[in-house]
């Protein structure tokens, strides 16, 4: 049966060989595992739904942004994150929207920090476009974050404009090479897409390399209404692979974050090469995450409605015990998996856009 969102009845789960078994629930910090037995590590906060840039895959021109009292404030950020490094999350991803033009967003950064002082964190980290990363990398560097991916889809200006609907390729540039600077490790996230970057991929990736940069091709997922052709754009990793092939050596790495990418080294520029392949392979089946949401939805698989609202529940003043019981609930109903399917890319499989999840 599939549970709703704020489900909170008891949860009985199932070990991987499909046997019963009660998952815990009371004020403990036992590790939060699932029904299929993966444990939850990784939590993916996405702190705001705004944005300076406007991808086309990612969002309209004219997005409609959340009423600001919709957004979790940064107390009710901070209990939810807190709670989930009680129970054994050691990694936390702060994303958006742009989480960067979140106001004082280092005050906030700075409190999740704490909790790497504590040893509950064992990596804080954040995904940008790299527009304020000039302003930011210093202080990132400073409270303790040690990597952050950076999306980057193009070094071609005209195109980058075309792409993110701003003239902004300069000023991400100098972010990245400011995050460089203040030794954080940066790693590039790029959108392969069908006729717009894609005969651009090699420059690309000897580019990011030869910067010294980890990078990641992710295919377009269908989240949300876009304005593009999800279906003319969408390009399979795998027949990318197979043509960077043909140019370079790819070797199998062990390299693995617990999530979907896959990585290569490429021998030729000695770097390291990931693929993000929601749609042309499934891989779930080691999915060690979940995402909150800047309203404070928990969302367990994100292609799925699957989850909590634990906003409702800090602003009706659930104590520690009621958050517990339903993020243990949410968790023991994960899903085995999505079901985002390349056929089906013009229908969005979620109506939630990805700046709303947090990718
Ligand atoms: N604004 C930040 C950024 O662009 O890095 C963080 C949020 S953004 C939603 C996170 C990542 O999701 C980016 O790498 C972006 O390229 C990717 N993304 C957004 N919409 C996507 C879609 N429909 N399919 C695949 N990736 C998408
Ligand atoms: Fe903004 Fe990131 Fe979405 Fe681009 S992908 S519009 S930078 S949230």
């Amino acid at each position: 049966m599939r549970r709703t969102l704020i489900d909170a009845r008891p949860v009985r789960g199932l070990s991987p060989g499909g046997m019963a078994a009660p998952l815990r629930v009371g004020g403990s910090d036992a590790p939060l595992i699932d029904s299929f037995g993966r444990r939850v590590s990784y939590l993916r906060v996405s702190i705001t739904d705004r944005c300076d840039l406007r991808c086309t895959y990612c969002m309209p021109e004219r997005m409609t942004f959340l009423p600001k009292d919709d957004v979790l404030s940064f107390e009710e950020l901070d209990r939810i994150v807190s709670l989930f490094a009680q129970f054994g999350v050691d990694k936390l991803r702060v994303t958006g929207g742009e989480p960067l033009v979140r106001r004082d967003v280092m005050a906030l950064m700075r409190r999740f920090a704490r909790h790497i002082e504590a040893g509950a964190l064992r990596e804080l980290t954040l995904t940008t476009n790299g527009t304020l990363l000039e302003r930011y990398a210093a202080e990132l560097a400073d409270i303790g974050v040690k990597r952050i991916n950076v999306s980057l889809d193009t070094l071609d200006r005209g195109l980058f404009e075309k792409i993110a609907r701003r003239d902004r390729l300069e000023v991400v540039l100098a972010g990245i090479a400011a995050a460089a600077k203040a030794g954080l490790k940066v790693k590039i996230n790029t959108v392969a897409m069908k006729g717009v970057n894609d005969a651009e991929l090699p420059s690309l990736i000897a580019w990011a390399h030869g910067q010294g940069h980890d990078m990641t091709l992710i295919e377009t997922m269908p989240m949300g209404e876009a304005e593009t052709d999800r279906v003319g754009d969408y390009l399979s990793l795998s027949q990318a692979r197979e043509e960077l092939r043909n140019r370079w050596t790819l070797t199998d790495i062990a390299h693995s974050t617990g999530g979907p990418a896959r990585y290569v080294r490429v021998e030729e520029t000695g770097g390291r090469l990931g693929f993000i392949t929601p749609l042309s392979h499934n891989f779930c089946e080691s999915c060690n995450r979940v995402r909150l949401t800047c309203t404070g939805r928990l969302y367990t698989c994100l292609g799925r409605e699957d989850g909590a609202d634990l906003r409702a529940a800090v602003r009706e003043h659930a104590d520690d015990e009621r958050l517990e019981t339903l993020v243990r609930a949410a968790i023991g109903a994960k899903p085995r998996g999505h079901d985002f399917d390349a056929s089906r890319l013009a229908i969005p499989a979620s109506p939630r856009t990805m700046s709303h999840t947090g990718g």
